[in-house]
C-alpha cells in the first residue's frame, strides 16, 4: 500500500531524486524546502513518514524533529534523517532527537527504499502490503480484499482503510480527530461526524461474518478495534 511521504530538503536535485524514486516505489510524496514549509504541510495533513534533511536554511533538521517529537499529534509520525556527513556523534544525536533511521549522503535509490519500507513496517504497518489478520477476519492490501471467516466481505475504499489501520493499531481508543489524521489524512477540512459515517458503514459490511463487534465505540473517546 502506498504511503504518504513528506520529503523536507533545500536542494531541488537532491529533493527531486528522493521524490521520484519514492514515487516510483508506488508512495506518494509532499515535498517541502524547508522546515517552516514542512510545518505548514503537516497542520494540513499528516504524512506517514518524514524524510528529512539535517542541513536546512532557517530552523534545521534537527530542531524540526525536536518540534515534531514535542507535539503530540505529530511524535509518532517515523522520521529518517538524511545527511552529508557520515560523523558517528552527528549520527547519535540524529537518533538522539527522535529519528528511527539516518541516510548518509550520497545513497543509492536501493537503500532509501529499503531504508523507508523498513521504518514504515516497523512504524507504520497500515502503510505496508503485509496481510493482517485477527480473530477470523483477514485483510489483504494487494488483493484489496477483506475474508470473515474465509467469505470474501464487501467494504468500500474509505471502509477497507478504516478497517486496515484500525486492525494495525488494534486494542487502543483513537479519537475521531486522529482516525482523520491517520486514515482520511486530513484533519482540518473534513468533518468529524463523516467518522461516524464511515464506521457504521463498516460495521454492516462486517455484519455477515459477525466482525462488526470487533468495532467498539469508547463513550465520549472515540473508537477501538479490539479482539476481546
Ligand atoms: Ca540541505
Amino acid at each position: 500500500m502506498a504511503a504518504t511521504i513528506l520529503v523536507v530538503e533545500d536542494e531541488p536535485a537532491i529533493q527531486e531524486l528522493v521524490a521520484c524514486n519514492l514515487e516510483l516505489a508506488g508512495h506518494r510524496t509532499l515535498r517541502a524546502e524547508s522546515a517552516e514549509q514542512a510545518m505548514q504541510m503537516v497542520r494540513e495533513e499528516l504524512p506517514d513518514l518524514i524524510v528529512l534533511d539535517w542541513m536546512l536554511p532557517g530552523i534545521n533538521g534537527m530542531e524540526f524533529a525536536r518540534h515534531l517529537r514535542g507535539d503530540k499529534r505529530t511524535q509518532g509520525v517515523p522520521l529518517i534523517m538524511l545527511t552529508a556527513r557520515a560523523d558517528e556523534q552527528d549520527k547519535l544525536a540524529g537518533l538522539e532527537t527522535g529519528a528511527d533511521d539516518y541516510i548518509t549522503k550520497p545513497f543509492s535509490p536501493r537503500e532509501l527504499n529499503a531504508r523507508v519500507k523498513a521504518v514504515l513496517r516497523r512504524r507504520s504497518p497500515q502503510a505496508t502490503d503485509d496481510v493482517v489478520e485477527a480473530a477470523g477476519l483477514q485483510l489483504d492490501p494487494n488483493s484489496h480484499r477483506v475474508l470473515g471467516n474465509g467469505q470474501p466481505l464487501q467494504l468500500g475504499p474509505t471502509e477497507f482503510r478504516l478497517l486496515h489501520f484500525f486492525m494495525t493499531h488494534a486494542e487502543r481508543v483513537y479519537t475521531r480527530a486522529q482516525l482523520l489524521d491517520h486514515v482520511w489524512g486530513d484533519h482540518v477540512f473534513v468533518e468529524e461526524r463523516t467518522v461516524d459515517v464511515h464506521i457504521r458503514r463498516l460495521r454492516k459490511a462486517l455484519e455477515p461474518s459477525g466482525h462488526d463487534r470487533l468495532i467498539q465505540t469508547v463513550r465520549s473517546s472515540g473508537y477501538r478495534f479490539s479482539t476481546n
